[in-house]
């Protein structure tokens, strides 16, 4: 490591910034000078979250004894050394102080060879009192212990054990999946919590940190345009949950966090799942570090990205597609495989509490990878060519049918809502309106405001077809409605798209509204569940859904059809072994 020392502006620009608040701020620091140091394997050794202590072992390039001492000076940094570097930052880390910082709240103890000597140093306080010779191999070995201990206050800030060992936890598994070629290793009080084996194979690296559940369920998603190359991995949505954390995304070999990127992935999943479930992701974002900011917020997580647009744009797209391309109908297969896919997880994950809310959302969960890889080889297109004929109605609520090869279940209403909400959506597209004059118009009253926001964004439903007309103060009158819009149209669900008009309200997106239309008067003119269908309604409803673009899942993500093939049949009922 070569250190350099920054002039005093860039320091202050740099330091307003610096914060060591927690030990996974320490381990970020200590991790990211191991990486800059071209480290192949990094150890990390916590004693009680790292309250106790902090170890990083790394068999980077090591330094020699100059800048062993030179590195906790303040303002050294072997990354940046001129105000203009900071929009060119390739290398991970650039607060190079922060070494300085963390040396002067803990009692440090170095061993660091670059060569054939190695040196000790042991600083406590801040106070370095100890420069001597050590034998040690090429690397270095940085051990934190009594954090805090000479400032009280902050000391109060660090939370239990828990918490601490677990935002160690998060943050060494993001770093690893942006590094697959680093091997990773973190223990907490001797147990290991991450390992990961610096493979270089990303898919690998998933395994290794989300488990085989995760992993076999992965689409790979390529793509680039002229500014933005991405790779990586997206779950499809048989595997999701309960919150945003693993949305991983990857700028330039950096984990970053960006609302827009997520918000792009997270809408290409829409109508494949839940709202409030978050699909598991890896993406690798490669583009010219002049377009990246990375400097806008001190824990350098957060970026700017110019030309974001197209950036949102390309993810969406192949996201989408992928997703689109991928999924089938959920085979049923009840495997007895099951029980042993929880002790795939290779982690001893008593602190990951939440890896275990993945979301059990269709069958295909259980399937072992073999079949998840005959699925596969099946493509959207052969659904097209089934001819499903109905069994039967069980409950008022599911549809059983059959074809050559195997059994079917419906959920009526999911399979029904589907088929409407495509409908709908071409509805949009077209430009000859059929309109239906309402035989009693509807009058609605309205609060000022809401009459406002309604008047301020009807031409949306004008242009849809929709007469709607002022009628006396703070009260609309709806005269005439498009004609695809049948059943159960005729009185209070009219009412229901005037309130969601007023509820997408100030910052009216178009796009976005016409979704939620589309998706309210789908679910509103299916058929319920215990409602009882003819021969011909469930035959009527089988052709149009194997006709639909995504005929697996109703638009809000529910699964609308499953299959068990014969050969699952004969498996349950043992016929088969
Ligand atoms: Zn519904
Ligand atoms: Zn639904």
């Amino acid at each position: 490591m070569k250190i350099k020392v920054m002039s005093e502006n860039l320091a202050n620009k740099i330091a307003a910034g610096e914060v060591v608040e927690k030990c996974a701020s320490v381990v970020k620091e200590l991790v990211e000078n191991a990486i800059d140091a071209g480290a192949k394997h990094i150890k990390v050794n916590l004693e009680d979250g790292g309250i106790k202590k902090i170890e990083v072992i790394d068999d980077g390039s090591g330094m020699d004894k100059a800048d062993a001492v030179l590195a906790f000076a303040r303002h050294a940094t072997s990354k940046i050394y001129k105000d203009d570097d900071l929009y060119f930052i390739e290398t991970l880390g650039f607060r190079g102080e922060a070494l300085a910082s963390i040396a002067s709240v803990s009692e440090v103890n170095m061993i660091t060879c670059s060569g054939d000597v190695g040196t000790h140093v042991h600083i406590k306080g801040g106070t370095m009192d100890l420069v001597e010779d050590a034998s040690a191999r090429q690397g270095t070995i940085i051990t934190i212990t009594n954090l805090f201990y000479n400032t009280p206050a902050r000391l109060k800030y660090l939370k239990s054990e828990t918490t601490e060992a677990n935002n160690c936890i998060r943050y060494i598994e993001k770093l690893a999946l942006s590094k697959p070629e680093i091997a990773f290793t973190l223990t907490n009080n001797d147990r290991v919590v991450v390992k990961t084996s610096g493979s270089d194979n990303l898919l690998k690296c998933i395994h290794e940190i989300y488990g085989l559940n995760v992993s076999s369920n992965m689409l790979e998603i390529k793509a680039s345009s002229d500014d933005f190359l991405i790779y990586g991995y997206v779950s499809k949505p048989s595997v999701l949950k309960k919150n945003r954390n693993h949305l991983n995304t990857i700028v330039n070999g950096r984990v970053v966090r960006n609302n827009d990127i997520n918000r792009a992935i997270n809408d290409a999943y829409n109508t494949y799942k839940h709202e409030g479930f978050y699909p598991v992701v890896v993406i690798q974002i490669t583009t010219d570090p002049t377009l990246v900011d990375v400097n806008i917020h001190p824990t350098k997580q957060d970026i700017k990205i110019s030309k974001i647009e197209n950036l949102e744009k390309l993810l969406y797209n192949n996201i989408k597609k992928a997703l689109y391309e991928n999924l089938l109908v959920p085979n049923a297969l009840i495997d007895e495989s099951l029980n042993n896919v929880k002790s795939d997880f290779s982690l001893d994950n008593n602190y990951v509490s939440e890896k275990n809310t993945t979301v059990i959302q269709t069958k295909m969960d259980f399937a072992e990878p073999r079949n998840v890889m005959d699925i596969d080889d099946n493509k959207n297109a052969e659904l097209k060519t089934l001819n499903l004929y109905p069994i039967g109605q069980i409950h008022g609520t599911y549809i059983i049918a059959e074809d050559e090869e195997g059994m079917y279940i419906l959920d009526q209403h999911a399979a029904h809502e589907r088929v409407n909400y495509e409908m709908i959506q071409k509805k949009f597209q077209e430009s000859e309106i059929a309109i239906t004059e309402m035989l009693v118009p509807l009058s609605i009253e309205l609060t000022t405001s809401d009459f406002n926001t309604f008047m301020e964004n009807k031409k949306v439903l004008d242009d849809l077809g929709f007469k709607i007309e002022e009628f006396g103060i703070n009260t609309i009158v709806i005269k005439a409605h498009p004609t695809w819009l049948t059943k159960n149209f005729e009185g209070d669900n009219l009412k229901s798209i005037i309130d969601l008009v007023i509820t997408n309200g100030k910052n009216f997106n178009k796009e976005r509204f016409l979704d939620s239309l589309a998706k309210m008067v789908s679910c509103k003119m299916s058929v319920k569940a215990n409602e009882r269908l003819s021969f011909e309604e469930m035959n009527q409803l089988l052709k149009d859904l194997v006709k639909c673009d995504n005929p697996y899942n109703c638009c809000h993500g529910r699964p609308s059809i499953m299959k068990f093939t014969n050969y699952e049949l004969e498996k349950m009922f043992k016929r088969v072994i």
